[in-house]
């Protein structure tokens, strides 16, 4: 038989286009429109209620004094808006209570002129304070070290005394962000030491294995238990890092992604009075181009003296201590800091000198000689306690004129009961 193949054609193009509209027709399985959840921030809490009513949204309200958002209103919303709706989910929202009346102020002793303690470790050693000749778990004479026991229990006091930790960075910088009624202090560690940042291995995801008995195994067991406590310290390196050539790197990077900071404790420790000027130079630099290398722009520009030398900023290496030019890499030093043995003072104060500021030898001594007690004791009535707002600077009345008020702050004085 002969075959007709425009019939053949013919009758394939009409098979083709009966198919295509059979597959058009197909019920389509409805296209779900996305809903996303809307952002209440700056509304009034009323409007918010009424929102998750009709959404059928559990909210978690938590009220929080706020000197410029008015009483009622949001201020925070977790989780914010481009997070997809679901019925029964769980938002979070922190609402105004207004400006703080005097009473609260008085009640927490608010005073953000008060003095600020910044800590200074060097070693976290692994074993327990009971197996140190010396006092209260300190592994040297002079306590310099500290057993992986003590360093938890100095934290614990910390906490339990109201302080919460913030950068010290930030201190600098007056940017002091703790909750109303609480304390800031700052944690430092000298000298990069192996047991700083102890890595035990690498898993099968790449990430470092901590030590838990080292000084971040110990932050970070904290952390997890004292979500509030604000976990941070700034490690101070020279060039051995941190001692383990095969991770220093991992450990940096680690470090600042994870809310730590690194600064300049110069290349080889030197007694500043003790050397030259073009080696004090080098002894800076080269450590600032050497984290410029490794976490560029994530590091900061702060040095830890070695020794606390020079004791005098008139001393002829001062000046290449806070600025130079190393082999043309050009370094700025925002802040110093020194070996001492009390409390610095407020970011906010007229006597405030980041150049020149003094830390606390972390260490114990029955409450002697400037030990840990002692020097919390000594700021006992006069330490720094916060409004919960970063924004002011909140004082007892009479205290206006010992305000430095660099960064253009709101300030707000109280009367003394
Ligand atoms: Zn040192």
């Amino acid at each position: 038989m002969k075959i007709r193949w425009n019939r053949v054609l013919i009758l394939l193009a009409v098979v083709f286009v009966i198919l295509l509209g059979v597959v058009m027709l197909l019920p389509r399985e409805e296209e779900k429109e996305k809903v996303y959840l809307e952002s209440y921030v700056g509304k009034s809490q009323s409007e918010m209620e009424q929102y998750a009513t009709e959404k059928k949204i559990t909210l978690e309200t938590e009220e929080q004094y706020n000197s410029t958002i008015p009483e009622g209103q949001i201020i925070s919303q977790e989780p914010n808006q481009n997070t997809e709706l679901e019925e029964g989910m769980k938002v979070k929202i922190v609402v105004s209570k207004g400006k703080i009346p005097d009473t609260v102020y008085q009640e927490e002793k608010v005073n953000e002129l008060g003095r600020v303690p910044i800590m200074m470790y060097h070693g976290i050693i692994d074993k327990p304070s009971s197996e140190t000749a010396y006092t209260g778990g300190n592994v040297d004479k002079d306590g310099y070290n500290r057993t992986a026991e003590a360093f938890r229990q100095d934290l614990e006091f910390y906490y339990k005394n109201g302080y919460r930790m913030i950068r010290l960075h930030d201190y600098i910088k007056g940017d002091i962000n703790v909750p109303l009624g609480k304390s800031p202090i700052i944690l430092t560690f000298d000298d990069g030491r192996e047991d700083n940042f102890k890595v035990l291995g690498v898993d099968e995801n790449g990430e470092l294995q901590i030590d838990p008995n080292c000084a971040v195994g110990v932050l970070e067991e904290m952390k997890a238990k004292y979500p509030d406590f604000g976990v941070t310290a700034t490690f101070f390196v020279n060039s051995g890092l941190f001692q383990q050539k095969e991770y220093n790197e991992k450990i940096l990077k680690w470090l600042v992604d994870h809310g730590y900071d690194v600064g300049n404790h110069t290349t080889t420790h030197p007694d500043f009075t003790k050397i030259s000027n073009a080696k004090a130079l080098e002894s800076v630099g080269k450590i600032y181009q050497q984290l410029d290398q490794i976490i560029p722009g994530k590091y900061v520009p702060i040095v830890a003296l070695p020794f606390g030398s020079p004791y005098k900023k008139t001393h002829e290496n001062f000046g290449v201590i806070m600025e130079g030019t190393y082999e043309g890499y050009h370094y700025k030093t925002e802040a110093a800091l020194r070996v001492g043995w009390e409390a610095d003072y407020s970011p906010f104060s007229t006597n405030f000198d980041p150049t020149f500021l003094k830390r606390i030898r972390a260490y114990d001594n029955n409450g002697k000689e400037f030990d840990i007690q002692m020097a919390f004791q000594l700021i006992e009535n006069t330490k720094y306690i916060s409004d919960g707002d970063p924004n002011t600077i909140v004082v007892p009345q009479g205290n206006e004129t010992k305000i430095n008020n660099l960064y253009q702050k709101e300030i707000i004085s109280y009367k003394n009961k």
